[in-house]
């Protein structure tokens, strides 16, 4: 009789032993368990993700660090056009002045201020000669100012620049970009001292190239003067 007692006592305490061995099992496993692919944390930063994904067409050069892209933001402007249409177009504004740039379009576009075309600057590569022969507007460009080595606000996407074909950047008489330009206060979508342009930027504190006195550069606009 007593082996029996023996014998239950052991089978108990090895069932014991045993539940207590596959629960550890069962929740070591469900420990280590992979997470479901939604929670993956992504190699990219997240908000590089979202402006990319916005135009999907944005591949910068290698040679623009990845510190200023990360302080970009991609905007949907709407203006009117040369030809007096609605248009609309994208541009890479630094995070700090997203929302002024989009009340300064939205300025320009009630008071009917024309606009060549606004662009990124993707589809020309980022070469700032070509975005002014095609007459872009545009802001973020990782470059150093005209004629010097000093990084540009654009680099940084603090600066814009509006029809540079009839707003050109006028070093000397004989050195302006673009090339064959000519600044003339009575042809459309020239920024003129007093007029739309000058004054809806004004009103948010930006600074007009035009304004400068060592050499003119009317198609461009900065938050801190440079
Ligand atoms: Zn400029």
């Amino acid at each position: 009789m007593k082996k029996i007692y023996i014998i239950i006592f052991l089978s108990i305490i090895t069932a014991i032993i045993i539940t207590i061995i596959i629960s550890f099992i069962y929740s070591k496993n469900k420990y280590t368990h992979p997470s479901p692919p939604h929670q993956k944390k992504s190699g990219l930063p997240k908000k590089r993700i979202s402006t990319i994904k916005k135009e999907d067409k944005i591949i910068f050069p290698n040679y623009f660090p990845d510190s200023i892209i990360s302080q970009l933001d991609l905007i949907h402007v709407k203006y009117i056009n040369y030809n007096n249409s609605i248009d609309s177009g994208y541009l890479l504004v630094n995070k700090k002045i997203h929302l002024e740039v989009q009340s300064i379009f939205k300025d320009l576009f009630t008071r009917g201020f024309l606009i060549s075309k606004v662009s990124t600057g993707v589809e020309f590569n980022f070469s700032d000669s070509l975005m002014m022969e095609n007459n872009i507007t545009s802001c973020f460009n990782y470059r150093q100012v005209n004629g010097s080595r000093r990084l540009s606000q654009h680099a940084l996407g603090m600066a814009i620049d509006i029809n540079p074909r009839q707003n050109p950047f006028i070093y000397s008489t004989d050195k302006k970009y673009p090339l064959n330009s000519i600044y003339d206060t009575e042809v459309i979508g020239t920024v003129i001292g007093g007029g739309i342009c000058e004054e809806v930027f004004k009103k948010y504190n930006w600074k007009w190239g035009g304004d400068w006195r060592s050499f003119k550069d009317y198609q461009h606009f900065s938050k801190n003067g440079h």
